[in-house]
């Protein structure tokens, strides 16, 4: 079994889909397709969930208007038969018409989850229309019915895999499934979503629960670059990377691949390879256990980063100091990112400042603290370079014209972090590019 998934711009247009269906029905081997809502109708989506939200339901209305205006344009391109263009236009009529009801329901957090799955329904459903019209045999799997998420919002691992492959045995005479990513349903059976970007984590639990050889995910860049290319000019595509170095560069920063989706496909050592849509002929990035080449391989930055430091000479030499620091993290459900100790004072960086206020004044008891905002962590991600004698030296090197903040380095051995105001971010990685891949 193989996973393949398509990206919102890979099926954003008729003709895109159209080459979907080539690239699906090139191998022989079985596979589950998993599909993102066409580009752009997740943010509609949204959108229309916050005019509602928002008590403005005319704004509302004319949202999903334009919405369904253009689901109307596709379909005529998307089909040619007369009864597929009618079996489309008539999925479309349904998901607009719930649409168009739930514009009269009172707005609920869970009403928005519906409107949400909206995008990857219409996507999956329209695409199935296509293979149908073209005679390429195939299954609908509904996502929700197999993909759950428990009351911490985390993939339910243990159901999800027999719940799939009873699915897969009742269509046993099937060599490809079509499944939406992103939507599942919560602990209270109510349908939610793997939060943005989430089909990404779709395929790669897919790809775990069914063991499948290799997960692809198809996008519409040639795999993991070294760098930002929106931020420096030169940047090359990375042939092989590790589980551990993709998880770090999809966590700070590499947009191609949602952070969260490596572990699955770890787990059950399936291979994902990043692949181009446009360019299918292409390497891209081959993500497996091992990490082909010694040394740097890329860089990334996050942002919106907040360091938090805590200075206190009763902190010197005293034990459990840091577990009661990190137990109002822990409170808080506010992971850390970066850390850093001197005798008399800790750094801390998180992400998000939803518990800031709370977390500040649960820290005021243990010393003078600190908060500085706008911050950029720059991630250095490649194998064994904590052994890599000169990478500090080059580092730092390139570095001399920014305030660092903070620097991470030895608690993995594939990652160098240096936390930097943000305002030095572009500077920072085009200095990177030029100091550590020689590129412009
Ligand atoms: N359609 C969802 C989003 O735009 C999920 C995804 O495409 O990965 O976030
Ligand atoms: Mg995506």
């Amino acid at each position: 079994m193989k996973v393949m998934k398509f990206g919102g711009t890979s099926v954003g247009k008729p003709e895109r889909m159209h080459q979907v269906a080539q690239l699906i029905t090139k191998s022989n081997e079985p596979t589950i397709v998993v599909l993102s809502a066409l580009s752009g109708t997740t943010n509609a989506l949204v959108g229309i969930g916050e005019s509602m939200a928002a008590g403005n339901r005319e704004e509302a209305k004319q949202k999903i208007d334009t919405l369904e205006a253009h689901y109307k344009q596709f379909i005529p391109d998307l089909v040619k038969t007369t009864a597929a263009q009618t079996k489309a236009q008539q999925i479309v009529g349904e998901h607009f018409e719930f649409l168009n009801i739930i514009l009269k329901i009172s707005f609920s957090e869970a009403l928005s989850k519906d409107i949400l799955a909206q995008g990857e329904l219409l996507s999956t459903k329209l695409f199935s229309v296509y293979l149908e019209e073209q005679g390429i045999a195939h299954s609908l799997l509904p996502a929700l019915e197999f993909m759950s998420i428990d009351i911490h919002e985390e993939p339910q691992i243990s159901s999800i895999r027999p719940k799939l492959n009873a699915l897969l045995e009742q269509h046993k005479d099937k060599k490809l499934f079509i499944t939406q990513g992103y939507i599942c349903r919560n602990a209270r059976g109510e349908v939610d979503n793997l939060k943005r970007g989430g089909s990404d984590y779709t395929a790669s639990l897919v790809a775990a629960a069914a063991q499948a050889s290799v997960c692809e995910i198809w996008t519409d860049i040639d795999g993991m670059h070294n760098n930002d290319p929106r931020v420096v000019k030169k940047t090359v595509a990375i042939e092989q990377l590790s589980f551990e170095e993709a998880a770090e560069l999809a966590y700070f920063g590499a947009k191609i691949l949602h952070p969260t989706c490596i572990w699955p496909a770890q787990q059950e050592k399936v291979p994902v390879k990043l692949l181009n849509t446009m360019q299918p002929e292409a390497a891209g990035t081959v993500i497996t256990q091992e990490a082909g080449s010694v040394g740097v391989k890329a860089v990334a930055a996050k942002d919106g980063i907040i360091s938090i430091n805590i200075k206190s000479s009763r902190m010197l030499l005293a034990y459990g100091f840091l577990r009661k620091i990190f137990e109002v993290f822990e409170k808080y459900r506010t992971p850390i990112d970066m850390i850093t100790t001197s005798e008399v004072a800790v750094s801390v960086t998180i992400d998000s400042g939803q518990h800031l206020k709370a977390i500040v004044k649960e820290l005021e008891p243990f010393g003078a603290i600190e908060v500085e905002t706008d911050l950029t962590i720059i991630s250095v991600v490649g194998n064994e370079i904590a052994q890599t004698q000169d990478i500090l030296s080059k580092l730092f090197d390139a570095l001399t014209p920014v305030p660092v903040r903070m620097v991470s380095y030895g608690g993995s051995k594939h990652n160098v972090s240096i936390l930097v105001p943000s305002s030095y971010k572009t500077q920072t990685l085009q200095l990177l590019n030029t100091g550590l891949f020689g590129l412009e």
